[in-house]
């Protein structure tokens, strides 16, 4: 077995700072497994920022009616605005990405993902309510960004989503680095079908070529499978940049 060494080899570490009024739910799903361990290792790093300290008056409130009407309550520009500022001042002179998760956003890809794993770690601003004031998101550049076409009650778990998605393409994270580059997404294709012991389940059996040996084969076969999973799952997926469909190699 291939011991990974303890401390981070890259000397960098990924910083993801998030502005949330439930900083409690941190770090949650992050601090187990994979993305825990390389938390505990400091290979990345986790700050929350309550958005509730930044609040108005003795009720330290954060929201209000929307303008024109309507239903729910709205997050204030000036509470986020001091919040945002707040972030960015304790960064220092990194500059993280600034990302509002918001139903309205770009929908999050594999691609963006691995951007942002390459960069120095992303700031994130959570919302409740109905949402955020229009005006902190324009006077604050932020990004918005979607993980679905569906809606959330908050933008915490959408930020552990992007976290997640983004650690585990950190170097050292993950123990064999080999296994990213056949990934769902990362050739522009689905997965193929995987297996593993026993060879005989229920009367399935492991499909006969990936028991022979034949490396070439194998090779062949999963490529095969790739294509026809993403042909009749995500056809959208086929010709976007970064699909290996060429010619002769399916
Ligand atoms: N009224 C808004 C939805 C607000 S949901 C609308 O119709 O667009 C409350 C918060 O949950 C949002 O501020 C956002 O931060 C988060 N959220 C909800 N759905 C999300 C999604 N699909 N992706 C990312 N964040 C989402």
């Amino acid at each position: 077995m291939n011991r990974r060494p303890l401390a981070p080899q890259t000397g960098r570490n990924w910083h993801a700072q998030v502005l949330t009024l439930f900083p409690k739910m941190f770090p949650g799903p992050l601090g187990v497994s994979l993305v825990g361990t390389a938390l505990e290792r400091g290979l990345w790093s986790l700050e929350t920022i309550d958005i509730r300290d930044f609040g108005i008056g003795r009720h330290r409130s954060v929201d209000d009616t929307p303008a024109g009407g309507g239903a729910g309550m709205v997050m204030r520009a000036d509470v986020l605005g001091a919040a945002v500022d707040t972030a960015r001042e304790r960064a220092g002179p990194t500059e993280l990405p600034a990302i509002y998760l918001s139903p309205r956003g770009r929908p999050l890809t594999q691609a963006r993902v691995r951007e942002l794993a390459l960069g120095p770690g992303v700031m994130l601003l959570a919302g409740r309510f109905e949402g955020v004031d229009q005006r902190v998101i324009e006077g604050r550049a932020l990004e918005e960004i979607s993980i679905g076409d569906y809606v959330l009650s908050g933008g915490e778990l959408a930020a552990m989503v992007l976290v997640d998605a983004c650690v585990r393409l950190i170097d050292g994270v993950l123990g064999a680095q080999a296994s990213l580059g056949e990934e769902s997404f990362e050739v522009g294709l689905l997965e193929y079908p995987q297996y593993t012991r026993p060879r005989s389940w229920e009367g399935r059996d492991i499909p006969e070529v990936l028991l022979s040996g034949d490396h070439a084969r194998i090779a062949r076969w999963r490529r095969e499978q790739a294509l026809a999973l993403t042909r009749t799952r995500r056809p959208d997926l086929i010709g976007k940049t970064g699909s290996k469909t060429g010619a002769g190699e399916a």
